[in-house]
């Protein structure tokens, strides 16, 4: 019985040398044979995001992922989802693009009337009654930023939102008032401009009742330099011209959202130049920017089917003329 046991106790441990140097040799042969085998357990399955972006942007074209695919920049933690929009959708958001080249396409926008909402006790023209309901708690804030910062509260708003039927009148006031040549020069066509989005604002000064125009006074240069800290940019700024195809207007600013103004400033765009610049970009390999202590990543994407990180915040505006801007913030 005893030499029984110790055979059997031998044959035992015969059988598991040879498993476990089995197992060894398979792993060897695996690792050896498998260049992009990872070794801390992630598999890189479909569904994972160790996909490379050639993988993911180009589905069933036939290529396959390029070798060491999986060393790329992104991060092996982060998951993404979907997010759907509807392809009427690039015509809609805060980074919407209206200019000669791309009209705006009417969408239901929720208007504030400003005097009934508004927090800060400026002063608002008749004729400017309503801005995009969304910007206004900024808005009053930029309002309130100016009269901290100057000690003034001479700031007019002297119009906002206009609908076509609005911006057919200002052109022929201006063509009665300057000519038909002047006034299409200085003045959008129905359609065309900028403030049917509910997210551009002219300024004038007032003074004891008195309008005055808004750049001729030194203090009004604050918003110049301190817009794009609430999310707004001057829109055709001098020297801009050419990108722009509008004369400089140092009293029209616009809304676009932060960290999109922040961008804009640092680099020097005009709204145009961002719009380009910002085709550059990935979900995979996003515009980053850092500002008052919050990360953000902006791209885009012609897709209505759109890829975003998951358990991240996000916004997506068209551009109104191709695709889609988003902006992630974490
Ligand atoms: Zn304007």
């Amino acid at each position: 019985m005893k030499n029984y046991k110790k055979s059997r106790s031998q044959t035992v441990t015969i059988f598991v040398a040879i498993c476990v140097l089995t197992a060894i040799a398979f792993g060897l042969f695996y690792i050896f044979m498998n260049p992009n085998a990872d070794l801390d357990g992630d598999s890189g399955r479909d569904g994972d995001i160790n996909t490379s972006p050639q993988t993911n942007e180009t589905p069933g074209d036939g290529q396959t992922a390029p070798p060491g695919h999986q060393q790329s920049t992104q991060s092996p933690d982060v998951e993404y989802i979907t997010v759907f929009v509807s392809p009427d959708d690039i015509n809609r958001g805060d980074l919407i693009l209206v200019n000669k080249d791309n009209p705006y396409v009417p969408a239901d926008i929720d208007l504030a009337v400003i005097d009934d909402v508004k927090t800060v006790p400026y002063a608002v023209s008749p004729a400017a009654r309503r801005l995009k309901s969304s910007v206004m708690s900024r808005f009053d804030d930029m309002m309130q930023g100016f009269i901290d910062a100057t000690g003034e509260n001479i700031i007019y708003v002297i119009s906002a939102y206009r609908n076509l039927d609005d911006q057919q009148a200002i052109l022929d006031l201006n063509i009665s008032q300057m000519g038909r040549e002047e006034a299409l020069r200085q003045t959008a066509l129905p359609g065309f401009s900028e403030h049917h989005t509910g997210l551009a604002v002219d300024y004038r000064v007032i003074i004891d009742g008195v309008q005055h125009p808004f750049a001729d006074f030194e203090v009004t240069k604050w918003y110049r330099d301190n817009a794009y800290r609430y999310g707004f940019v001057l829109r055709y700024p001098e020297g801009k011209e050419d990108v722009t195809d509008v004369m400089s207007e140092p009293w029209h600013f616009r809304f676009v959202g932060l960290p999109h103004s922040y961008i804009m400033r640092q680099n020097g765009w005009v709204l145009e130049e961002y719009i380009e610049a910002i085709r550059g970009y990935t979900v995979y390999e996003p515009l980053k920017a850092e500002y008052d202590n919050i990360s953000y990543e902006v791209f885009f994407t012609t897709e209505t089917d759109i890829k975003v990180p998951e358990y991240s915040r996000y916004e997506i505006s068209g551009n109104n003329a191709d695709g889609f801007i988003v902006t992630i913030t974490r």
